[in-house]
């Protein structure tokens, strides 16, 4: 295993709890909210030039509940909403299989559905991150693991299922957060004083 050392952090987010509110299976624009913190969260990183990196599992779509242009069109209203507030993405990565649901390709055992850290590490490679310096923030468990697993930090948010999580079943965890944040924007706070921008 190699590793970039010369690699630039990245701040890795979860989308549903974390950036946009926690509704379910989202199958149409109408359903993206964004948590009221959330542009203001991505617009700091963008101006300390820090990598902004969405990485969701949709794993509606293997389960046949909406469409891979649905997933298309609710992301890029997403995007469309942070850019009216002047934040930006630099990049989004979805996971859209399930290990039994629905039918190949997605039916899959993949290596990008967290806990496990494939998008992470994809992302590394596609955009020259050192995944030691980064950090994955999220409202579950698994987003706390499939940070730590590539490497990086996992923090979770008390948005989404994390008040839940943090409150009432941190005793189940199979891995402890290296942080717990109020929300991204807290997040983002504790992830640049970590990276020291
Ligand atoms: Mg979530
Ligand atoms: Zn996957």
């Amino acid at each position: 295993m190699s590793r970039d050392v010369s690699g630039r952090p990245a701040v890795f987010m979860d989308r549903d709890g974390c950036l946009i509110e926690e509704m379910g299976y989202i199958n149409h624009p109408s359903r993206v909210r964004l948590l009221p913190r959330s542009p203001a969260a991505v617009q700091r990183l963008n101006r300390a030039g820090i990598p902004a990196v969405m990485a969701t599992n949709q794993a509606g779509i293997a389960r046949g509940y909406f469409s891979e242009e649905t997933l298309a069109l609710v992301n890029d209203e997403l995007v469309a909403r942070l850019a009216r507030e002047g934040a930006r993405l630099d990049a989004l990565y979805v996971c859209t299989h399930h290990p039994v649901a629905g039918a190949p390709p997605h039916r899959a055992e993949c290596d990008c559905r967290k806990p496990r850290p494939g998008m992470l590490r994809r992302a590394a490679r596609e955009l020259g991150l050192d995944l030691s310096r980064s950090v994955m923030v999220g409202d579950k468990p698994s987003d706390v693991e499939a940070g730590q697993a590539a490497g990086a930090a996992g923090v979770l948010v008390l948005t989404g299922y994390g008040r839940g999580e943090f409150e009432l079943r941190r005793q189940h965890w199979s891995a402890k957060p290296d942080h717990v944040a109020e929300d991204l924007y807290e997040a983002v706070e504790w992830a640049l004083a970590r990276i020291g921008a």
